[in-house]
């Protein structure tokens, strides 16, 4: 298994020619990058299906959330079988920035997973603590309980369809990024925990991002941790050049 991934999250940003323009200019740069890497983006949900039908096929197309809920009268919601058929491969669950505007709490991540696994739908797990838990120093204890609470119905995972991310919420989008020993220290537990839960040859197959202010001059040192697998990249994925750079820096490490 391919444990390396650099996924792009764009947030609410581009308009849908910003988009299909970024989308053209990372299918000529791709084939010049290493094939070590998984490459995923995370467009604005109403672009999903246009930009996957139209796709270079090394670039993976993930939705940045998904419905809790399956088909049927649910104005407003997509399911995790509708993005499948959109050729959409993954979808963001937990992302922190849904936790805290958009009510997405711990329960409704296990019924999100559960939606992704009996679709096919990717999972990329976004786990993280706050300023305040990691003042206190109590962030390995948060992580863990966010873990298993997520994972609770959850036996067993295909490793390929399965990614963490570990996102700090201290250092999304403030230009403050977790130190390499903060962030090779939290993977290290993390992968410890999916060791309890999994086992260890799943375990060891399982991609483990980092994300927080994740940026070309930091990829090297932040992916230099073993059990750093690659990174979720908000602000810097929206250039070519800069997601290009970062990609590097994990085919490398
Ligand atoms: C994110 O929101 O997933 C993220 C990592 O954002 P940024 O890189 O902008 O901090």
């Amino acid at each position: 298994m391919m444990r390396k991934i650099v996924a792009g999250n764009w947030k609410s940003n581009k308009s849908i020619n910003e988009s299909r323009e970024w989308m053209s200019e990372m299918a000529v740069e791709i084939d010049n990058l290493p094939s070590n890497v998984r490459v995923m983006i995370a467009p604005p949900t109403p672009y999903l299906s246009s930009l996957a039908d139209n796709n270079h096929p090394r670039i993976l197309i993930a939705s940045q959330t998904v419905s809790a809920t399956g088909t049927g009268a649910y104005t407003g919601e997509y399911t995790a079988e509708m993005l499948v058929g959109c050729g959409v491969d993954f979808a963001l669950i937990g992302h922190s920035e849904r936790r805290a505007s958009f009510g997405e709490t711990d329960e409704i991540v296990v019924d999100k997973i559960a939606r992704c696994m009996e679709s096919g739908l990717g999972v990329i797990l976004c786990c993280g603590e706050s300023l305040k838990v990691r003042d206190a120093g109590d962030q390995n204890d948060f992580i863990a309980t966010q873990l298993s609470s997520s994972l609770s119905n959850v036996t067993g995972v295909d490793e390929s369809k399965f990614v963490i991310a570990y996102e700090p919420i201290w250092a999304i989008g403030t230009g403050r990024t977790a130190s390499s020993e903060q962030a090779g220290e939290m993977h290290a537990f993390i992968r410890t925990w999916l060791t309890d839960k999994f086992g260890e040859d799943t375990s060891s197959q399982i991609s483990i991002l980092y994300g927080g202010s994740c940026k070309p001059s930091n990829a090297d040192e932040l992916f230099s941790n073993k059990d750093v697998d690659g990174g979720l990249i908000g602000g810097a994925s929206l250039k070519v050049s800069d997601f290009c750079a970062i990609i590097k820096a994990s085919a490398n490490s």
